[in-house]
């Protein structure tokens, strides 16, 4: 598969350059040459279908011929190394939990499968790759830990100082090795720019090869359509009109989802649930689409002002409002709102959501109302205990921790602060 960048000023590239270079030359994001539809066979089929199966099946048109297919099957069967049960909560709604994996968000899975095309394609190659991200929250620590020890690359992450959960700030800042945190003094929005301007920095580029594990590489979004495939694998046979309510900051996971859609897989609908950062929501209203600087809110890796991925969406829509408008709603909640919904879950289901499900839940309730013969799937994308504060405080119940956030609790962090992007590229240059 090619890649064109959604600038169209750079020629289109290869999946392994695309991983690599992670922005086009033009600084537009790549987008597969073609999508082809799964013939109706897969689906179905797809019971008697493994997990793996089914996602060796939805990506390789995108990375063929780059990753020949046994190495294919090998980096997915790394990746998806863990569960991704729908839980039912009613007949109107289910949850799909997607914080089963080593850092107990959905970022889990794309950073996994980043590392390991990544490592592939450094696989005899003596130039080094630096893996340059910012984090809302639970990117750093997927990416860590999806990185850790991968040869030839180097990750640095960058992380707004204050504003991540401190399991999360443990997750990113305590591994080591080929993984270094910077703690920068300002916000996501201010990462993400410092981010960018790197990746236009001459004096970087030329002496470096940055490329980026954001969801705007590759190879970190797409396997993310795996999700709501097997999402439907476990509905399919009970529920016909299945709508996905997707924790939106990035919109790279819903993006991911129209992506599935594109493949045929039959999705009614998408919800992009959003915290107070209101951007699309307010322009699938006014159809003004007019990015915000980030506003603090306690569901925080949806903390984003400006979604990069959004330009996708419109892509795969033609950049037809109407189209767009026929696929996608998207609704906006205060973390009032949020935190009476946590309540609202653990009262009525007896579950434990974390704040971005809880957003989520509150999209699919939204939808619920004029569209009552839907099945709304929200995904939780965090495990609940990675908000610890939030949920305990909230809901009055002491959680028990899982292993994988009690290896991190005691551990300490090491970070280095800076507070501009002279700073940074100082970091990268020494
Ligand atoms: C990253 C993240 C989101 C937002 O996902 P996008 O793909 O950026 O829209 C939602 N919830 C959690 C817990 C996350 O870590």
């Amino acid at each position: 598969m090619n890649y064109y960048s959604l600038n169209r000023k750079a020629p289109n590239t290869s999946f392994k350059n695309a991983v690599i270079k992670g922005l086009a030359p033009d600084k537009g994001l790549y987008f597969p040459e073609q999508i082809t539809p799964l013939p109706q066979s897969f689906f179905e089929n797809i019971d008697e279908l493994s997990y793996s199966e089914i996602a060796f099946e939805a990506i390789k048109q995108f990375v063929s011929p780059d990753i020949p297919e046994p190495i294919l099957k090998t980096i997915i069967e790394e990746t998806l190394s863990f569960d991704f049960p729908v839980v039912k909560l009613s007949e109107q709604i289910s949850t799909l939990e997607l914080f089963h994996g080593p850092t107990m968000a959905f970022k889990d899975v794309g950073a996994r499968f980043m590392a390991r095309c990544l490592g592939y394609f450094n696989r005899d190659n003596t130039n080094e790759v630096t893996v340059l991200v910012a984090t809302s929250g639970d990117t750093g620590g997927a990416v860590a830990n999806g990185f850790l020890g991968v040869k030839g690359v180097n990750v640095v992450i960058l992380y707004p100082s204050g504003k991540v959960s401190d399991i999360q700030e443990k997750q990113l800042t305590t591994l080591g090795k080929n993984i270094t945190a910077l703690e920068v003094n300002g916000t996501f929005d201010d990462c993400q720019a410092m981010v960018k301007r790197a990746f236009l920095d001459d004096a970087l580029t030329s002496k470096m090869q940055l490329t980026s594990a954001n969801s705007i590489n590759v190879a970190r979004w797409l396997p993310q359509l795996f999700y709501f495939m097997f999402a439907y694998k476990q509905l399919h046979n009970t529920y016909k009109n299945i709508v996905f309510s997707v924790p939106s900051g990035n919109f790279g996971n819903v993006c991911a989802g129209m992506m599935a859609q594109q493949l045929d897989l039959p999705i009614q609908h998408f919800i992009a649930s959003n915290n107070a950062n209101n951007v699309v929501t307010n322009y699938l209203k006014t159809k003004d689409y007019t990015p915000k600087p980030s506003v603090q809110t306690i569901s925080n890796a949806m903390d984003v002002g400006d979604p990069s991925n959004f330009i996708r969406i419109q892509e795969i829509y033609n950049n037809d409002f109407k189209t767009l408008q026929d696929h996608l709603s998207s609704y906006s909640f205060t973390d009032a709102e949020t935190k009476a919904a946590l309540k609202d879950i653990y009262n009525t289901y007896n579950y434990v959501a974390d704040p971005h499900g809880a957003v989520g839940y509150l999209g699919s309730k939204a939808h619920l109302k004029h569209n009552p013969d839907a099945h709304c799937v929200f995904l939780e994308t965090a495990h609940p205990t990675k908000f610890l504060d939030v949920v305990e405080d909230t809901i009055g119940e002491k959680q028990s921790l899982p292993p994988q956030i009690q290896a991190v609790m005691h551990k300490t962090k090491v970070a280095t602060a800076i507070s501009t992007y002279n700073d940074l590229k100082a970091f990268l240059l020494k």
